[in-house]
Parts: C-alpha cells; structure tokens; sequence
C-alpha cells in the first residue's frame, strides 16, 4: 500500500465489532476505568499487559483507548515500526525518548543543530541527573566515531535542522552509533513519515512533534514516538513510569491531520518553492536554506534518503544591510504570522536568535524562518516585496 492510502486508512477498521464500523472514523473513547466482565478476564488482561501487550484488550485508560491505538497503528504504518505512543507535546516526546535509554553516568550525542528545548533538555536538564551530553557538528556523518565513548548511550539526530536545515547522514551515524551499542533516536517533523523513514535508514526510534504539519491546523500539542520492536521495552518502562498518556480527543485530531497530511504538504511545498524564487531574485538575499535546492549542501543527502520536502525554510539576508533587518521584513509582514511553531494552515516569520556551540552562525539580525501556509502564494509575495521594501537599499 502507498502512503496515501495509509495516511487515508491508518487506524481505522481495527474493530470487526459491526456496531463500531458503520461510521467512517474510529470511536473517539474518553475514558479511566475500564469494566471487565469477570475477575479471571480481568487478570488475565492486567497480566497481558504486564507482558508488554499495550494495545489489546484495554486494560486501563492510561494504557491509551482504541483511538489512542488507531494513532499509534497509523503511525507504526507509516514510519515502518513496531509500536507508538502519544505525548502531551513535541518536547515531552523528545525528552522521553531519550531518558528511556540512559542513565546516570552515561552520555548522549545531540547536533547543534537541534531543536533548542531539546538541546536545553540535554544539557541542562540531564546534567543535573549525572547524564553529560556533547554537542556534535550535524554534518561530521561517519565522523563521529571519535565522539562515542564507552558510556554513549543515545546518539540523536534531527535532519534537517529547524532553523539551519543541516541535512545529516543518518545510515552512516547510526552504523557508527549501533557498533558502540548506543540507540540512535530521530526527530522526523520537518520531513514527516511522508517524506523520511529513519527506521528503514537504521534509526531505532523516530520521534514527532504533531503539533507541526501532522495536527496540521495550530490547535493542537503532541508528540509520537515510534520504536522499532527492540527498542520498544525501555521506552515503554519508561512512558508507564512517568504516567505518560494524552487525552483521547487530542489523538483524534491527530488522526483527523494525518488524513489530509498528503494533499497539505504538497501545497505548503509548492507555496515554498514559489516563495524561495521570489528570494532567490532579491539582492538583499545571500542564499535560501533548503535541502531540495540543487545546490544546498545538504542536497545530495536529501536526495537520497527523502521522498519530498516540507514549507519550512530559512532565508538568510546578505551582510551589510541595516541592523535588526529580519525583524524589520517580520515586522512589516501582514500575511505571515510573526510566531513559533509551523506547519499550521498560515504562513508565518520568525527571525532566528540561535545558540550554537561547535558550529558558526552569520551574524545577527540576518536569518529569518519562513513556514509556506496554504495561501495564495501571489499573495504572499506581494506581502514580501512591501516588507523588503521597508529597508530601503540604496540603488
Ligand atoms: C516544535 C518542535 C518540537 C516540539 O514540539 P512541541 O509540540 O512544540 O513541544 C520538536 N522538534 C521539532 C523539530 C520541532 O519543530
């Protein structure tokens, strides 16, 4: 079956129940309690669950209820994994899917390109309970043999990077990762299952932030993280020791994105690339970020390992304009939401204030975010050349 058709049928029909498949969706089940109709059904569920059966029979609400479940078969579909769970945010999914595979006295690799709460997680947060983390160049590949240790323990990876768009080898990291024994984790938001399957190029785990193009609409804060089936027990000890769960009717949005996921994303990307020519043309432009561009360094890599590209680039301004230039173009903007955040059906700005430790940034006040929304993009464009019309270069 083609992504499409699973983005369109994932989850649903999992109940042969006659009652239940009447309507086109899957039941949206609120629910705590759950009644068993005797004592012997009863353990022999806790006991199932106990073994590690998540999924069926329900056992109790924060072992998720049947929309919960059609979520995390329409995520296992999509990014080729054994097993899925849903988080209250993008963030809770990152820092969970890497506390379930480290400890005290152990060590983690994150790029410097990485989303930056998850970089404050790592380096703050972990640090505090005796976990040391390393920040890595997102670009070395095979390189980065000579930062594993004896303790390295998770090596995590984002391509490509939300802000800088650093595409990153992820077979070669995750060659050199799984010889050390270390869990190589992936966060995929940018490029959706659609468009990557980091399972398939050797990652262990693939996390998500629904909250971007899969929720798809700006009302809505979660995370998925989906395992392979090895990976599976460390997380799962750690999601039902922490009390992870999300309500039911989040997963059913959720589940309500993942339907038009496909037909989205094609227009945020062509929305883009009309945006991006529209950059290309100015002269207070130096150069687009953005993986699909035959000449980004990243672009090989893109190639290779994604199907398609997402609305999400950054632009960066040439040296020598007037100072707070990408706050000015934001400013001006009227079309585009000055905001965080992406993958909503708006287009949106976001001059870039980044934190970078191993490598080097252009100045400040010359890189800006854009995220394509689904708007006219004639409109769009028109919005742009009055805002960079506001910085008045001489000639
Ligand atoms: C937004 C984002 C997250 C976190 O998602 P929230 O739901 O906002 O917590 C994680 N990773 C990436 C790449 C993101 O863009």
């Amino acid at each position: 079956m083609k992504d499409n058709t699973r983005l369109v049928t994932g989850g649903r029909h999992r109940n042969d129940d006659p009652a239940q498949t009447e309507f086109v969706n899957p039941p949206l089940v609120r629910g705590s309690t759950v009644l068993h109709p005797t004592m012997a059904e009863m353990r022999s569920r806790v006991q199932r669950r106990n073994a590690g059966d998540d999924a069926e029979p329900v056992a109790y609400g924060t072992y998720g209820s049947p929309t919960h479940h059609a979520l995390y078969e329409a995520m296992n579909q999509l990014e080729c994994g054994a097993h899925s769970w849903a988080f209250p945010s993008g963030l809770a999914a990152c820092s969970l899917a890497i506390i379930a595979y480290v400890h005290h006295g152990q060590h983690v690799l994150l790029p410097d390109s990485v989303y930056w709460p998850t970089r404050r997680f790592c380096v703050r947060w972990l640090a505090k309970h005796g976990v040391e983390a390393t920040v890595y160049d997102p670009r070395l590949g095979a390189g980065i043999e000579r930062l594993m240790r004896a303790t390295t323990r998770v090596v995590y990876i984002e391509s490509p990077g939300s802000h800088t768009f650093e595409m990153q080898d992820i077979p070669a990291i995750a060659a050199v990762a799984h010889r050390h024994g270390a869990t190589v984790v992936v966060d995929n938001t940018w490029a959706t299952p659609l468009y990557c399957k980091p399972l398939r190029l050797g990652a262990d785990v693939v996390v998500h932030a629904i909250t971007k193009y899969i929720g798809g609409h700006s009302d809505l804060l979660m995370g998925t993280v989906t395992t392979t089936a090895e990976a599976w027990p460390a997380l799962r000890e750690s999601i039902h020791a922490l009390g992870q769960t999300t309500s039911a009717d989040d997963c059913w949005l959720a589940l309500r994105g993942l339907r038009s996921l496909a037909a989205r994303l094609a227009v945020h990307r062509a929305n883009a690339e009309r945006l991006i020519a529209w950059f290309q043309a100015r002269p207070e432009v130096e150069r687009v970020l953005y993986p699909a561009l035959p000449d980004d360094p990243g672009h090989a890599l893109w190639q290779r390992d994604m199907s398609g590209a997402s609305g999400l680039f950054g632009v960066l301004l040439r040296d020598g304009l007037p100072p707070h230039a990408s706050d000015t173009i934001a400013d001006r903007l009227q079309l585009f939401g000055r905001g965080a955040s992406w993958g909503g059906v708006e287009s949106l700005v976001l001059p870039s204030s980044l934190e970078r430790s191993v490598t080097t940034l252009p100045g400040p006040g010359r890189m800006l975010r854009f995220a394509a929304g689904l708007e006219a993009a004639d409109d769009l464009i028109a919005d742009l050349e009055q805002a960079f019309a506001a910085l008045q270069l001489p000639g």
